[in-house]
């Protein structure tokens, strides 16, 4: 059972409903949180998880036998990237930190001058904490193919789900539609959608939601921080009903919520009468997908 955690807008509290999410499953099933938010991945510190190095992640890109070069340009030519700066009578430059590995150059090369080799782009870390079995994926600073290392760590997840025999993966995806929530939302059973009574925030959740409407996915929408502007959370629930998609959580503003961040502990650590709002989101996932052996 897969289930991403996702909200068009950053910093609607998205991994905080990931990590207290996974926690609870946690209690009695053996639980997968993939933190799949790779430009700043950040559950292990919400979960106070030690990280440990899994794997890295490589990208191919160009390299050049000048020797074979006839100074041509067509690799410039065909690169949407601009990863190849082209100079009339001189031998292409190559502007490693924005090429993505497509390969275009390498097949458009009339004299075999480009062959692939490859870069680091990224790393695969694990840790536990709070029975929760923590899969991270981390885009290297100053590299560009999220997408890359999303498709990665869930590929990873999945060696190491089957190896764990794990029952339910939770992931947690970056904010809004691009490549890596893509990468992060396919072949999920759920996506809970996390939002906050904000006019940008409610803009994004439509954006999120037509996505998984593109890819048949059940979801049910939390919203954060609900009793901050209830002229929001109204238009929130009136969208919901009309488009027949559960609210399926309801998440006060709260100190405790700050505390969680600062303590290193998830919400439900922190209060336990925040159980009571995940274990309800977790029925109310449930419901939605009755054939589940949850
Ligand atoms: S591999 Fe693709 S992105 Fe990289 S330099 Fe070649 S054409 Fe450009
Ligand atoms: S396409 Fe090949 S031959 Fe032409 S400039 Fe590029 S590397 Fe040189």
């Amino acid at each position: 059972m897969k289930i991403a955690v996702t909200g068009g807008k950053g910093g609607t509290g998205k991994s905080t409903v990931a990590t207290s999410l996974a926690v609870e499953f946690a209690k009695t099933k053996k639980t997968i949180l993939v933190d799949a938010d790779v430009e700043c991945p950040n559950d292990h510190l919400l979960l106070n998880a030690k990280r440990k190095k899994y794997s890295n992640v490589y990208q191919p890109i160009p390299k050049w036998d000048f020797k074979k070069c006839t100074k041509c340009g067509k690799c410039a030519s065909v690169c949407k990237q601009n990863a190849i700066v082209f100079v009339k009578g001189k031998y292409p430059a190559f502007i490693k930190d924005v090429c993505i590995g497509c390969k275009a150059c390498m097949v458009a090369c009339p004299t075999q001058a480009i062959s692939m080799t490859k870069k680091q782009i990224g790393t695969i870390y694990t840790g536990k904490n709070y029975n929760v079995n923590l899969i991270i994926g981390e885009l290297k600073l100053g590299e560009l193919a999220s997408g890359e290392i999303v498709s990665s760590v869930r590929e990873k997840s999945e060696e190491i789900s089957k190896k764990l025999k794990s029952e339910i993966m939770i992931i947690d995806s970056a904010a809004g539609i691009g490549c890596p929530v893509i990468a992060s939302l396919v072949g999920t059973d759920y996506i809970v959608a996390v939002t906050e009574p904000t006019p940008s925030a409610l803009h994004d959740l439509k954006r999120v939601l037509y996505l998984a409407n593109h890819f048949k996915i059940k979801s049910g929408i939390v919203i954060n921080k609900f009793d901050l502007a209830k002229n929001f959370y109204l238009k929130i629930e009136k969208f919901a009903k009309k488009n027949k998609i559960p609210i399926i959580g309801k998440i006060p503003y709260k100190k405790d919520f700050v505390n969680s961040t600062i303590k290193m502990k998830p919400v439900v650590e922190i209060n336990p009468k925040y159980k009571r709002i995940f274990k309800e989101i977790i029925e109310k996932i449930k419901k939605s997908i009755p054939t589940t052996s949850l």
